[in-house]
């Protein structure tokens, strides 16, 4: 879709929703894509987990959503999870941190987060594992592996992610479940599905060399224009927020260093 679709005015691409029925019908189609791709790729299509991101989304809004039938929501910032989790606090809803994560916030995610993808350094794990101990509390987590060889992205460079897997285990508190990357953003999908391609491989190879430290195998890859390739390249998870909620005025910058 990312090619053949006009690119520019994210506002026509993705309309604002608002209502209970415009959430279902966003959902429904992403979910019919999301079916569509894993078919061509032969996959089972209950094998691919849709996490929509809530990022900023007015609470009001998140409301809605979540009365629309959404449980589990996505958010790169944790202040702002924090504060949506308090405001959502008599809703039945889990929390899920996607986003590059500070050690002095580990004590936030470790109090409510139901999920953390972004674990890319030693000392977050360390800081992480440390506050969840205190709290009685495991968390799953994901590994960033760094697949576009920009810089500027957050994760880690992929051959540093075998030495990683090994040092997790001395953190008791994180479960691993698998990995996860952000592509390349560029309207050229081959290098977009050479990224997922290589955390796929990289979960292959670590599932052949060190199966006991990789959890499930999960891969968390895919966004709003990228995620029927990464579900043909093997998601199990995708995080999609515009397609769902509407276009965001926030630049992706804001989010993540772009190169
Ligand atoms: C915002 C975000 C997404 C979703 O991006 P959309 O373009 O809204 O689909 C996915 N992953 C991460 C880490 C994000 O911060």
């Amino acid at each position: 879709m990312s090619k053949s679709e006009p690119v520019g005015d994210g506002a026509a691409r993705y309309p604002t929703a608002v209502t209970a029925a415009d959430f279902r019908a966003n959902l429904a189609a992403v979910r019919a894509r999301i079916d569509a791709a894993a078919e061509r790729a032969g996959r089972e299509p209950g094998a691919v987990h849709l996490l929509p991101v809530s990022k900023t989304v007015p609470t009001e809004r998140v409301r809605v959503a979540i009365g629309a039938g959404l449980r589990r929501l996505g958010e790169n910032k944790v202040q702002e999870a924090v504060r949506k989790n308090r405001e959502t606090a008599d809703l039945d809803v889990d929390w899920v941190v996607i986003g590059h994560l500070q050690t002095n916030k580990a004590r936030d995610v470790a109090s409510f987060a139901a999920e953390f993808q972004a674990l890319d350094r030693l000392r977050v794990a360390e800081a992480l594992d440390r506050r969840l101990q205190a709290a009685g509390r495991s968390l799953d987590v994901y590994v960033q592996v760094n697949t576009s060889a920009e810089d500027s992205k957050f994760g880690m460079p992929p051959d540093e992610l075998p030495g990683f897997l090994k040092a997790l285990p001395s953190y008791g508190a994180l479960r691993v479940r698998g990995l996860m990357t952000l592509a390349l953003l560029t309207p050229d999908d081959a290098r977009v599905r050479e990224c997922f391609a290589l955390l796929r491989t990289l979960r292959d190879r670590a599932r052949e060399e060190t199966p006991e430290l990789i959890g499930d195998g999960a891969l968390s890859m895919g966004m709003s224009g990228d995620y029927e390739i990464a579900v043909e390249e093997g998601a199990t998870c995708v995080r999609v927020g515009q397609a769902i909620f509407g276009a965001r005025a926030v630049p992706d910058s804001h989010y993540w260093p772009e190169g």
